[in-house]
């Protein structure tokens, strides 16, 4: 389930992956990826600057014309050896995975590792589908046909909490589109970015077709936003950063480049009063807990119709209370660090500010012992916030869940539409009615109804308001990393005197 390596000699040259080759940043300055369950430092490397960036862009544009050109079918029979290959290394990706994030074994096992790998499958199959729409006569006298083209060379950004599904979510529709890449992922949690780049061209995707250039935000990632030679931007982070990435796309970056945004979210979790109890109590802990509720789509505020709100606050706070937090590397653990003692001191702040207008049901605190050199916090419930508190309006991105209570089913709707987000929300009830309304109603890009979290590769992820827009995985992602060219072809051979005469005459 987990193969140890020596991280220090696999990344010795680096964690810069141009061209096929591992390497060192030029930036000048050095960062150290460090294991947020111990504080210890893992790997020091160099930074990727502005330099750096223009030479991946270079190369991935060197491979674009070999790479647009295969066949479909050339680039699915890739995509199903990267796939093979991938499979061969699981227990070390599952590994690197967890050191590098302190994600449990368990979820880095069960969730991270075989969702992106299932990525690979899924694109590697839809990268024969591509087609356009079916082609349109006009007059009798020409066919019509559209054509799905790749974009050129995609610059994404991803963030530190899911690094392997992230790389995976950004890479797989651009290159399974005949697109080539250059990724910048977190400079936290670049490894497993580097390792699926270096699986797929052992599998014989081409050297030059994905690259990772590993900086810091304001210098790599603004260079690779703002470089020329890139097509499109694909952006996941935080909403602030998201909307600093849209102004250099759209204003600064000549050309202006096609823009996918996914940004941070709050998801709303709704009981109505007919709801499994049980269930949506379980349901909520496992929601807003999952990977320490780093998870843009987390349950954060749970919404629980009067009847069932006491029992469901007790019910939280006695599966919470029970949930081992530990080290990443045990098998037992629930719940690993946060990925930095800076974000676990974020987190503390967003609920010591609470104590002055909510009650802290459980958690609340820093575990010691053992675990006090980690970035380890309880898991923690907080209630009595006014829906206008900032605990109840912004990401807190840790294992933080709200609970109040709501009257009538109008109000509970209108109160989990009520914040800036729309990424993801879930609504629990036994009335096809309700939970019908809440599918409709809900101002989110998914909607999961009588459960919170499961994503398949088939279906779309985004969001809607400051969630940003376009969408990962499934076939709707290759909307946003293509162009739609409409060919249409005179077909009878003749002078067109009628139609030419409108022009000239
Ligand atoms: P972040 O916005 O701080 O950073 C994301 C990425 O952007 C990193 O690679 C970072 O180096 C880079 N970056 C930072 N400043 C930049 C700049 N000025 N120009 C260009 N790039 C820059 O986010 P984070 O803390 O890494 O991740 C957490 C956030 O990501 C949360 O808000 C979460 O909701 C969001 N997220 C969203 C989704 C989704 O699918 N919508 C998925 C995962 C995470």
């Amino acid at each position: 389930m987990v193969q140890r390596f020596d991280v220090s000699e696999r990344f010795a040259a680096g964690v810069q992956y141009v061209a096929g080759r591992l390497g060192s940043g030029t930036s000048g300055r050095s960062h150290a990826i460090v294991d947020p369950a111990t504080g210890e430092e893992v790997l020091r490397f160099e930074l990727a600057g502005a330099a750096d960036v223009d030479a991946a862009v270079r190369t991935a544009r060197a491979a674009l014309p070999g790479w647009a050109g295969a066949t479909p079918a050339e680039r699915s029979e890739a995509m199903h050896r990267w796939a093979a290959r991938l499979a061969e290394l699981t227990d070390e990706f599952v590994y690197a995975e967890s050191l590098q994030c302190g994600k449990p074994l368990k979820l880095s096992a069960e969730f991270d590792v075989p969702g992106s790998f299932d990525n690979v499958a899924f694109f590697a199959g839809a990268a024969r589908h591509l087609a356009g729409a079916a082609a349109a006569e006009y007059s009798g006298e020409h066919t019509s046909s559209v054509r799905r083209e790749p974009l050129g060379v995609i610059g994404s950004i991803a963030p530190w909490n899911y690094p392997l599904q992230m790389a995976a979510w950004k890479i797989l529709p651009a290159v399974a589109a005949g697109n080539t890449i250059v990724l910048k992922p977190s400079e936290l949690t670049p490894l497993t970015s580097v390792m699926f780049a270096q699986a797929a061209e052992e599998a014989g995707v081409p050297a030059g077709v994905i690259n990772i250039v590993t900086g810091a935000g304001p210098d790599a990632g603004e260079a690779l936003v703002a470089h020329p030679g890139v097509a499109m931007t694909s952006f996941t982070g935080s909403t602030a950063v998201g909307r600093r990435v849209a102004e250099i796309a759209t204003t600064a970056s000549r050309p202006a480049k096609r823009l996918h945004l996914e940004l941070g979210g709050k998801a709303p979790f709704l009981v109505f009063d007919d709801a499994d109890l049980a269930a949506a109590a379980h349901g909520a802990v496992a929601g807003a807990l999952i990977n320490t509720g780093q998870d843009c789509t987390a349950a954060t505020r749970a919404y629980v119709q009067r009847p069932l709100y006491d029992a469901f606050v007790g019910a939280v706070a006695e599966l919470m209370k029970a949930v081992r937090v530990g080290d990443p590397f045990a098998a037992e653990t629930d719940l690993g660090p946060l990925i930095s003692h800076a974000q676990r001191d974020r987190v503390a702040g967003f609920v010591d500010r609470a104590r002055s207008y909510a009650t802290v049901v459980t958690g609340g605190e820093v575990p010691g012992g053992e675990l006090a050199r980690g970035a380890y916090y309880r898991p923690t419930l907080l209630t009595d916030a006014p829906q206008d508190s900032e605990a109840v309006q912004q990401e807190i991105f840790g294992p933080v869940l709200v609970v109040l209570p709501f009257d009538t089913d109008d109000e509970g709707i209108a109160l989990a539409n009520d914040t800036p987000y729309g990424l993801a929300a879930s609504a629990w009830s036994r009335s096809v009615f309700r939970t019908g309304r809440a599918a409709r109603e809900l101002q989110a890009g998914c909607v999961w109804l009588n459960d919170h979290i499961p994503i398949i590769s088939e279906m779309p992820h985004g969001g809607y308001k400051a969630s940003g827009y376009g969408k990962d995985m499934s076939a709707f992602s290759f909307e946003e990393y293509t162009q739609i060219k409409h060919v249409m072809a005179e077909t009878t051979g003749a002078v067109r005197k009628d139609w030419h005469r409108t022009v000239f005459g």
